[in-house]
């Protein structure tokens, strides 16, 4: 895609910070560095969110994100890691190319994501289930 950033990034046309590539995946630092250690981990080819991705893909985001984790564990020694991805304006995508936040953590970082429980009863629950499952590939 002519005007995305990471597609510039994957092309060398705008320069980044690079950790990791294999075919379908590079690693790179997040310019914004919440913590010291933030990557990201992009798909090569353009898609803008998870709903894009074909099976191949999203496999190999998730061996290049487990790779890269464990190698930011070993580096920054983080008391946590937070693995972030967003779809869409309302869940905080900013770029629409897909990715994933590897964010190391630490007590007091300033890092929120509030999380506002309903805790419906059970019958809600499988009702949602129900919806779900009847449009999941057979
Ligand atoms: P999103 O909000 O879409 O989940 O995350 C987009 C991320 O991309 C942000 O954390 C932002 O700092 C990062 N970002 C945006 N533009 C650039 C760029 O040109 N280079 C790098 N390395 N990161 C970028
Ligand atoms: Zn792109």
């Amino acid at each position: 895609m002519t005007d995305c950033v990471f597609c510039k990034i994957v092309a060398k046309q705008i320069s980044a910070t690079n950790v990791h590539e294999d075919e379908l995946t590079l690693a790179f630092m997040d310019i914004g560095q919440v913590n010291p250690g933030h990557v990201l981990v992009a798909l090569k080819a353009h898609a803008e969110n998870l709903y894009a991705l074909d099976e191949t893909q999203a496999a190999a985001v998730a061996r290049c994100s487990a790779r890269v984790a464990r190698a930011i564990r070993d580096a920054f020694s983080p008391a946590g890691l937070s693995v972030y991805q967003a779809n869409g304006e309302p869940a905080g995508q900013t770029v629409f190319h897909y990715h994933v936040h590897l964010l190391p953590r630490h007590a007091g970082d300033g890092m929120e994501l509030t999380w506002p429980v309903k805790n419906p009863p059970r019958e809600k629950l499988e009702a949602y289930a129900a919806r779900i499952r009847a449009r999941l590939p057979r």
